[in-house]
């Protein structure tokens, strides 16, 4: 059995942060201390002035992405070595939409293909309701007994959900103790918008965040609440939020005592604002992605929220090629397809952002990125906590290394980052999964295939009756 011995890092394990040794035998953590007793040929990593934090956890990607326009260009192969150079050991990826009217389990059984032989690190699949029906409802059951415990529904796009359907799906994920994912956005208005915008010809990048304003994300935010409220407090997580006004009805409700919400926010409505979109040439098309970036004022907002009202930080890694793709909208920002690159630039940058910064402590770092995504999706503590008996997912950070982001030093297979510049200090220089080292400063080193399926225990933070 190979055995690892981590030596004399920063350790953040469940409610403290040691200067320790971390063993790990075989694919578990077996003992954090001072005196670890391990064979002789045990690997040593000496950690010193590092700090050890468990395997980051990014519960938002579109690997393989089928957005109709275009497929997103990395698949479970490059987009999870992009992941595990950037210190992220577990992905739940978030499938397209299937053919009108297909079963609930159509694109789990497709992304199994996807996934199977190629992913690097382990793995899940939310699912994606994108009609209703008895067979929708009857299958929620059945797929969760598979490890798909939280699925998503969207409120705009071609296969959203009527307010009713919402309900029955709501009253249904209660009933089962599963999670339901939300992409909340008021349809209606954004197409009207979008329509008047082509129309007067205003189809530069710029008009993009215009046509869906942070109105149309916090309204349909609030409709879902309070739908999952008079489902008995249905178990409900925002993804992907954007603005302060969507944050403020999230907060509003949990002060009325609504339980079972939880939002997730991503490094780009921190880091950037709409400013972007007035880039020169057709540099804007890069940021093109739903909800769009907001104000200033808006990322403000959020960075506050990260203390409490935020509960974890997402990727929604969806990378389009910016010369072949992107630029389709290049006349009209309505033919760019939606989506930007990031899941190797998360860990990275909400530690320099956020921890060098001081902006956030190192321990809320770690909620955010590895525990609370973990506890929320189900398979905590299996990973997201440094622990004896949990996997060995760790990531070492050199608090010290400082780095200019660029595409050229990444991993994803795109050809651009929306950091480009970036100057961050502190970085992931090893990343173990299941006790094997598979990245070393930013070199690959694992097997296509290596990472498993995780099937998904229920939700790990009790839901209030
Ligand atoms: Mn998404």
């Amino acid at each position: 059995m190979k055995t690892i011995l981590i030596k004399n890092g920063l350790v953040v394990t469940g409610n403290t942060e040691t200067v320790c040794d971390v063993l790990c035998e075989g694919e578990k953590i077996t003992y954090i201390g001072n005196d670890p007793r391990f064979a002789a040929d045990t690997e040593i990593i000496d950690a010193a002035g590092k700090i050890v934090i468990p395997g980051g956890v990014d519960v938002h990607t579109h690997l393989n992405l089928d957005a109709g326009i275009a497929v997103a260009s990395d698949d479970f192969y490059t987009g999870t070595i992009a992941a595990a150079c950037g210190g992220t050991t577990t992905i739940v990826d978030h499938p397209a939409f299937g053919p009108a009217g297909c079963g609930l389990d159509h694109q789990i059984r497709k992304y199994h293909g996807f996934a199977g032989g190629k992913a690097v690190i382990d793995y899940g699949f939310h699912g994606v309701i994108q009609h209703v029906d008895e067979n929708v409802l009857a299958m929620m059951e059945a797929l969760a007994d598979e490890g798909i415990t939280s699925y998503k529904v969207y409120l705009t796009y071609g296969f959203k959900l009527s307010d009713a359907d919402v309900f029955r799906v709501l009253r249904r994920a209660k009933e089962l103790g599963l999670l339901i994912t939300v992409h909340p956005e008021n349809d209606g208005i954004i197409n009207l918008l979008r329509e008047e915008f082509r129309a007067a010809g205003k189809t530069e990048p710029r008009f993009h965040p215009l046509s869906r304003p942070a109105e149309c994300e916090a309204e349909a935010i609030n409709r879902m609440i309070l739908f999952a409220r008079m489902a008995g407090n249905a178990p409900l997580y925002i993804v992907h939020l954007s603005n302060r006004l969507g944050m403020e009805f999230i907060r509003a409700a949990r002060r009325e005592g609504q339980q079972n919400i939880w939002a997730e926010t991503c490094p780009q409505y921190l880091l950037l604002d709409e400013s972007r979109y007035s880039a020169p040439g057709n540099e804007g098309l890069k940021y093109i992605m739903c909800p769009p970036l907001r104000t200033d004022a808006d990322r403000e907002s959020l960075w506050r929220g990260l203390e409490s009202d935020i509960d974890t930080l997402a990727t929604d890694h969806c990378p389009f090629f910016f010369e072949t793709r992107k630029m389709s909208g290049k006349d009209d920002f309505t033919k760019c397809p939606s989506g930007a690159p990031g899941i190797e630039e998360r860990i990275p940058l909400m530690y320099s952002e956020g921890v060098a910064k001081k902006r956030i402590s190192l321990r809320r770092f770690t909620d955010l990125c590895c525990a609370n995504p973990a506890r929320l999706f189900g398979f905590y503590p299996q990973k997201g906590l440094i622990a004896p008996g949990s996997d060995a997912d760790l990531v070492i950070i050199d608090p010290d290394k400082r780095v200019t982001l660029s595409k050229k030093m990444l991993h994803e297979n795109v050809d651009y980052t929306a950091y480009e510049g970036f100057e961050v200090q502190g970085w992931p220089v090893c990343t173990i999964s299941r006790g094997e080292v598979i990245a070393r400063n930013g070199e690959f080193r694992g097997k296509p295939g290596r990472g498993k399926f995780l099937r998904r225990g229920k939700i790990a933070v009790a839901p209030v009756p």
